[in-house]
């Protein structure tokens, strides 16, 4: 294995609109496809309280009331995956922010409505995806 792979745990969230247009199935596949292993999944109604601390570094940007109208209009699927490099490969099939922008072939760019409605979160480090696991699931093993 390359130095700079390693086997990682990744915090990935479908977002409300992946439940309301009925998404979650094919978001999770996309996942399962590239070889990432399912760890933990939960269906949960967020607290403004988990989104202010899942979302601390975009609270002063002007979008950040949307965001939060957004994540907590319905339930989300908050999920941990592991495998190698699985940040880098999560964050590869998630696509670019702006589903316009994201390649076809990526969730985002296959399905995804705007720049706000995305369907999908996943972390962007090691140390987000702790910080991440832990703010939604508590300390796991
Ligand atoms: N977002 C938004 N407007 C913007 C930029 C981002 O509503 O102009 C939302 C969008 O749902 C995005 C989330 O805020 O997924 C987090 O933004 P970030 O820049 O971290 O994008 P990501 O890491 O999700 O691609
Ligand atoms: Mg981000």
């Amino acid at each position: 294995m390359p130095a700079n792979e390693e086997i990682q745990q990744t915090f990935i969230m479908l977002k409300p609109d992946a439940i309301e247009r009925g998404l979650v199935g094919e978001i999770i596949s996309r996942f399962e496809q590239v070889g990432l292993k399912l760890l933990r999944m939960e269906t949960k109604k967020l607290s403004k309280e988990t989104v202010a601390r899942h979302y601390k570094s975009l609270m002063q940007k002007p979008f950040f009331p949307k965001l939060e109208a957004y994540v907590t209009r319905g339930a989300v699927v908050a999920t941990i995956w592991q495998g190698r490099d699985a940040i880098k490969v999560a964050r590869k099939i998630v696509g670019a922010t702006d589903p316009a922008l994201a390649e076809k072939g990526t969730i985002r760019g296959d399905l995804g409505s705007n720049c706000t409605e995305n369907l999908v979160h996943a972390s962007d480090s090691p140390e987000a995806a702790r910080s991440e696991i832990a703010n939604f699931f508590g300390k796991v093993a």
